[in-house]
């Protein structure tokens, strides 16, 4: 019911000839697996070149934040509508985000509803920090973070939730398979409650945090995991194109 779900997160990686080159590397590969959406998230300014190089494959494009404006005297942003000519998914309250650039569950809001208007799929993450986790606030802290983040958000379709545990990201200390399915369970349980159950069920939600080739089938083996959000891992070829093939092997 649900296809599973894997998008690269390049980061502030790549230079747009070193984007047009990954892409290159992986575009042949990646078209030939079918049952998985494929969804690249480079660097904006890649975002136009990275477009064309994929023209007429099944791999779709991500950009990785937003403003929530459409236009105006917003110096250096971008906005969905510049996006939407561009690109279908769009990656919104990475952790990064929030904790870089003080991103609030309002402004998160505010980016969700504005996406979701002018036709962009947002990529939604959640997750809580070390400490949090520490002292058992997983379910409080992800929690928090669907209804912020999900104020005034009627219709769900269209939307993708990463669940991106801080203290995995970037670190190489990846959740286990069963943590991971036991707070995704908990999140569609949450977003049952929030709209309805049907909905919950056919909403994906995806794991990420230190997902590589080596440890992918450890998550996509999971009943709740549809997917996944990859960082470092999908800026190697070989890497990416081995947890897209694991996963359709599995799920698709
Ligand atoms: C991410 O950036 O969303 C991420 C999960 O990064 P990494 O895979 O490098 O941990």
């Amino acid at each position: 019911m649900r296809v599973p779900l894997i998008a690269g997160n390049w980061k502030m990686n790549t230079t747009v000839s070193e984007a047009i080159a990954l892409i290159g590397e992986m575009r042949s590969g990646l078209d030939k697996i079918d049952r998985v959406e494929k969804v690249v998230c480079p660097p904006f300014i890649s975002l136009a070149a990275v477009g064309e190089a994929i023209k007429g494959s099944s791999i779709r494009l991500g950009a990785q934040n937003m403003y929530f404006e459409s236009r105006g005297t917003y110096t250096g942003e971008i906005s969905p509508l510049m996006l939407v000519e561009l690109c279908q998914f769009v990656i919104i309250g990475h952790s990064e985000r929030r904790q870089y650039f003080n991103e609030s569950g309002e402004i998160i809001n505010k980016k969700v509803r504005a996406a979701i208007k002018a036709g962009l799929k947002p990529i939604l993450c959640i997750g809580e920090k070390l400490e949090e986790n520490e002292a058992g606030q997983t379910e409080a802290v992800v929690t928090e973070q669907l209804e912020s983040a999900l104020v005034g958000v009627g219709d769900l379709s269209g939307l993708v939730i990463a669940y991106e545990p801080v203290w995995a990201i970037g670190t190489g200390k990846a959740a286990t398979g069963e943590q991971a399915n036991e707070t995704i369970s908990l999140i569609r349980r949450s977003m049952a409650n929030l709209y309805h159950k049907e909905a919950a069920r056919s909403l994906l939600i995806l794991y990420g945090g230190s997902v590589t080739a080596d440890n992918i089938a450890e998550f996509i083996k999971q009943p709740e995991i549809d997917g996944a959000l990859v960082g470092g891992a999908s800026l190697n070829a070989d890497q990416f194109l081995s947890i897209v093939r694991q996963t359709a092997k599995i799920k698709g």
